[in-house]
């Protein structure tokens, strides 16, 4: 993965935990008075914490806020781990980056529709990504499609349909894995979902961005390449 951006480890501390389930958690860092990361969204940083190993996590919000917002699924292993059991706000903690290729740029993507597809916490980095679409484009139809096992992984299901009932031009379409668990959801995986929602060719002027699992993003490229997506519109950080 190349930077666009030159890396510089900042330092800072939590400033808030929120739960919103018991395996995740929104962690926000606020960075010393010197510091100051500039990012684009779709970017990540390398979390670093004494005694673990450095991690990428994506930053969730807009650049420009007074803090940096991290959603962590706890593995049960390593950093994850001790980021839910031994971490609280005032806590110190560095930040090195930004890195990540797949950027939103507003002016590159004109007034051509976005798609979104985000496979369970790839949400986090998506979620910069929409905010910075529907602030800079109030008329570009902007789709998120979220893919998640249960209902109960969507854990931004009430922001984000705060979010549709207030920008008309955007849509978003929850995706649940388990057979059983679908209730009134769509189901299935994203590349089935996307495979009937769209018609081959459709994709011809959408920017594409996607985030999850490698068998995800693996899955969907070809159905986005069947559907017509060009190739220098598709936005991921995983190799295809
Ligand atoms: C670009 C990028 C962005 C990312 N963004 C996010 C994000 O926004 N949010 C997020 O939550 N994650 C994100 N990740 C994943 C994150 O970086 C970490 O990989 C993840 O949190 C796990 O790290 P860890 O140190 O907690 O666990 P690790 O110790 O690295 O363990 C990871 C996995 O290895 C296995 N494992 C480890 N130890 C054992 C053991 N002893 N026995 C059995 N199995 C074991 C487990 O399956 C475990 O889930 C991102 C990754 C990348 C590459």
């Amino acid at each position: 993965m190349t930077d666009l951006v030159t890396q510089v480890i900042k330092q800072g501390y939590i400033s808030d935990i929120r739960d919103y389930k018991s395996d995740i958690r929104v962690v926000s860092v606020r960075l010393d008075l010197s510091e100051k990361l500039v990012f684009i969204p779709g970017q990540y940083v390398y979390l670093l914490i004494d005694g673990f190993a450095p991690r990428p996590y994506s930053i969730a919000n807009l650049p420009g806020a007074d803090v940096l917002e991290f959603h962590i699924r706890n593995t049960g292993f390593g950093l994850s781990r001790h980021i839910f059991e031994d971490m609280k706000p005032g806590d110190r903690i560095g930040v090195d980056g930004p890195h990540g290729q797949a950027l939103y740029n507003a002016q590159k993507t004109g007034g051509d529709p976005v798609l979104l597809l985000a496979g369970g916490l790839g949400i986090a980095q998506l979620r910069s990504i929409l905010m910075a679409a529907l602030k800079n484009h109030n008329h570009v139809p902007v789709t998120l499609y979220w893919g998640v096992e249960y209902p109960d992984d969507l854990y931004l299901a009430d922001d984000l349909k705060k979010l549709v009932a207030a920008h008309p031009q955007f849509s978003f379409i929850p995706v649940i894995r388990a057979s059983d668990g679908g209730g009134d959801f769509r189901t299935g995986t994203l590349d089935t979902v996307l495979q009937a929602d769209f018609e081959n060719g459709s994709l011809h002027r959408h920017h594409c961005y996607v985030a999850g699992p490698p068998g995800m993003v693996h899955a969907l490229y070809p159905v986005l390449l069947d559907k017509g997506m060009v190739p220098a519109r598709f936005y991921c950080d995983l190799p295809v």
